[in-house]
């Protein structure tokens, strides 16, 4: 099958300004041809799917890098460790349908236990229901005594597959999760800002060596590592470990954002999550807790975005959701949280697109428009570069392909 999309604005991801009137050509999964129409040397068309985008924006499909695809449709707090594995899966499947309806075509679930996030991956490959690409952890890998743990009592089981102590014990943590299916290893390398536990958010919960050990075994299977990790402490020793991308990272300084920068370590800031603390209602909704360690990391995490951007970090966007109020997809939020803190529009939409790709060990595949790329696209009614909100909306977002099919249009 051939789809021709003619007279659209085309953001491809590398460019910093829109081209107009290009055409892109998808045979079958592939991007085959990006330029003007009548270069493409195509004299009969009668075979082909042609859609006209005049007025109208073809970009990458959106990806989502750090999301919990089998949470967020009730507001227990502590749903992942109380509600079944099953009834988790089922919230994956409504929320796999509902980010690729909402133009993400890919995204990468960071931790979900009992393994429902596989499960649904594994359901979307087969085609037995709708969804984006998805990478999917598994469980979170943690040392014995973690943060995480203070969501429940002492005395209640708490799932045991990623937690370790010892280098021994961070290697089979890690093996466990491959075994079961992860395509990447979350680590829990400091505390948790949600959970009221004695150790803190800022603690690193673990030894450098740890850490090591456990980058070391992830990428002899060829997994990438997503740390959870706030303050400068644990980012510096998840970075000279070798971690991939930092989740969160809000307290980092000059000094760890410079080593962040010349190690290539990448930066996902998950604004959405910090932003939430700060907003008007937030004693509504957030325990007094949380909102006294929460609100003072979010503060340095608007202070300091301009340096991640001076010394020029990797960054992707990532929404740690979906969760009760912010739906999946939402995540335009997330890019206009990032402009509002300095970057250009053309930075958001990269890190949404071709930076994500690269993040996710996807680069050669997907985000970008290029020939040769699968066929990841969307189509927006209106100029993101203009203005960045309109992704949230998922009344522009007018067409969504993916692998070259086309998976939702408004256009017919
Ligand atoms: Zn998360």
């Amino acid at each position: 099958m051939q789809v021709i999309f003619t007279n659209a604005c085309v953001i491809d991801g590398i460019s910093p300004t829109g081209r107009k009137n290009t055409a892109v050509i998808v045979d079958d999964a592939t991007i085959s041809w990006v330029g003007p129409m009548e270069q493409t040397g195509l004299a009969d068309k009668s075979q082909s799917k042609v859609i006209d985008l005049a007025g109208k924006t073809l970009m990458p499909g959106l990806m989502d890098v750090h999301v919990h695809i089998c949470q967020g449709t009730t507001p227990n707090p502590i749903a992942e460790y109380t509600e079944t594995v099953p009834f988790q899966a089922i919230q994956g499947v409504t929320n796999a349908s509902a980010f690729l309806n909402a133009g993400f075509t890919t995204v990468r679930s960071l931790g979900a236990f009992g393994y429902p996030d596989i499960s649904v991956k594994e359901a979307v490959n087969q085609g037995l229901v709708p969804g984006p690409r998805i990478l999917a952890s598994g469980e979170m890998v943690m040392a014995h005594g973690s943060g995480e743990q203070g969501f429940m009592r002492p005395e209640v089981s708490f799932p045991k597959s990623g937690r370790f102590t010892g280098i021994e014990g961070a290697r089979h943590a890690v093996r466990t999760q491959i075994y079961n299916g992860a395509d990447v290893i979350k680590l829990i390398a400091s505390g948790r800002v949600g959970s009221n536990a004695y150790t803190l958010p800022w603690d690193t919960e673990m030894t450098r060596d740890e850490m090591v050990a456990v980058c070391d075994e992830a990428h002899r299977f060829g997994r990438k590592v997503a740390a959870h990790a706030y303050s400068p402490d644990a980012v510096t020793d998840c970075t000279i470990a070798g971690v991939d991308s930092i989740e969160h990272g809000v307290m980092i300084d000059e000094t760890t954002i410079e080593l962040m920068a010349k190690n290539g370590t990448a930066l996902v800031p998950t604004m959405t999550a910090f932003h939430n603390y700060l907003q008007p209602g937030a004693e509504e909704r957030f325990p007094a807790y949380r909102l006294a360690r929460g609100r003072p990391m979010a503060e340095i995490q608007q202070k300091n975005f301009s340096k991640y951007l001076e010394y020029g970090l990797t960054i992707a966007t990532g929404s740690d959701g979906p969760r009760p109020g912010s739906h999946p997809g939402t995540t335009g939020l997330e890019m206009q949280l990032m402009v509002e803190a300095g970057m250009t529009t053309f930075q958001a939409v990269q890190a949404t697109t071709s930076t994500a790709s690269k993040v996710l060990g996807l680069k050669d595949k997907v985000g970008t428009i290029e020939v040769g790329k699968l066929a990841d696209l969307i189509v927006v009614d209106g100029d993101p570069l203009a203005d960045i909100s309109i992704l949230q909306n998922k009344e522009h977002i007018q067409l969504v392909m993916k692998n070259g099919s086309i998976v939702r249009s408004g256009l017919d």
